[in-house]
């Protein structure tokens, strides 16, 4: 970018100081200084910063040597005001784009340099101001199209911009979707849709305590199929998945309440939770839930597949303060309703103690 920018504008400047030289007439040296400048010296300084260790170092030391060179014309063409202004201008330019404001002092004094060096020497005109109308032109036309040129690059540098912002909000969605996929994978059960184990572990602490706060009962209820081993043995593991699918099926349709939540706690054993309710409310649901699955049996070939459920129930405060101590409470009424025939639901209290004489 800065070969090509530095190339346009040094020949413009070589058309616009060499209009200047045809005014006021100047020695064969001084056209030749003019081609070497203007035309060789943007590609030596390429070539230069190319072949660096440090390109950026070089470019730094090019665009410092620019300044040097305009202060070194301005005073050795005696400060013709519309040729010294185009290449003060561009000159600063050049070195805020890169460098920002600290650049200015640094170019400043490069320029300063070059015009005291000439100043010194005595090899400059004398102060002469004017320009022709021809060179004043040319003055103004080789600024413009710097300016332009620059423009430019800041409006493609905005649009690129703008495209890598649009491409990388992209890819965060996409992220965000991939979290929420991944995040569904490792909560949810694949088989029923139901959520898993793995979430009732966080959540129902969570819940607990918020019915805790709410001063407000919460009912959990564990449900078991029976024999379930035998519709594995006798119909295969696929039929054995479609029971399972249906009884999620059926778990959903009894979970009304706008915050129960319904688990496949692993294998054949199913978890409601159901905030608000106490064990009367639960052991409902759970009789409701029990009738509908013996209702609704599997048409396999000529015949049915039928299975019953054992539930059990624990409700907060009653049977346990704490998430852990629920579950174990309902596990150990599930115990009781399978020892007692299973097919039935059995609620924690009583079935606490038959628990604890068991293990
Ligand atoms: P109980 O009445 O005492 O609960 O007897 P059960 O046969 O239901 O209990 P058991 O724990 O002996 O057997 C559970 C069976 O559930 C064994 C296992 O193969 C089956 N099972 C567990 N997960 C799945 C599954 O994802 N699909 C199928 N088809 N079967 C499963
Ligand atoms: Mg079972
Ligand atoms: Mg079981």
């Amino acid at each position: 970018m800065n070969r090509r920018n530095r190339s346009i504008f040094y020949v413009l400047l070589l058309l616009t100081v060499a209009s200047y030289l045809l005014q006021v007439g100047a020695s064969p040296m001084t056209w030749v200084l003019l081609v070497l400048q203007f035309a060789v010296y943007p590609q030596v300084a390429y070539f230069v910063a190319l072949h660096a260790d440090d390109q950026r170092k070089a470019e730094h030391r090019n665009q410092l040597l620019d300044g040097f060179w305009a202060g070194c014309w301005m005073a050795g063409l005696g400060f013709p005001l519309w040729i010294a202004f185009a290449m003060f201008a561009g000159a600063c330019l050049h070195m805020v784009v890169f460098y920002g404001l600290r650049g200015l002092p640094m170019v400043l004094a490069a320029m300063g340099l070059g015009a005291g060096l000439v100043a010194l020497a005595g090899s400059g005109r004398a102060l002469h101001f004017d320009t022709d109308l021809r060179t004043t032109a040319l003055s103004m036309l080789s600024l413009t199209l710097f300016f332009v040129t620059y423009a430019l690059d800041g409006y493609r540098r905005a649009m690129y911009q703008h495209a890598s912002e649009m491409k990388l909000r992209a890819q965060v969605k996409e992220i965000e979707a991939l979290q929420a996929q991944l995040y569904q994978q490792t909560m949810c059960d694949p088989l029923t849709g139901l959520l898993n184990r793995r979430h009732l572990e966080k959540a129902l602490p969570s819940a607990v305590d918020l019915a805790r706060a709410q001063g407000r009962p919460l009912a959990l209820l564990v449900v078991d199929i029976d024999h379930f081993k035998h519709v594995n043995d006798e119909h295969g593991h696929a039929v054995g998945d479609e029971v399972l699918q249906a009884l999620a099926l059926l778990m959903k349709d009894v979970a009304v309440g706008q915050d129960d939540l319904v688990y496949r706690y692993g294998g054949e054993e199913f978890v409601l939770v159901l905030p608000g309710r106490d064990a009367d409310a639960a052991r409902n649901t759970a009789e409701q839930l029990r009738l509908a699955f013996v209702g609704k049996p599997i048409r396999r070939g000529d015949g049915w597949i039928g299975a019953t459920l054992s539930c059990g129930i624990a409700e907060f405060p009653t049977h346990g303060l704490h998430a852990r101590e629920l579950l174990r409470s309902a596990d150990a009424a599930l115990y009781r309703a399978k020892a007692n025939g299973r097919n039935r639901t059995e609620t924690s209290s009583a079935a606490l103690a038959e628990f604890g004489r068991h293990v």
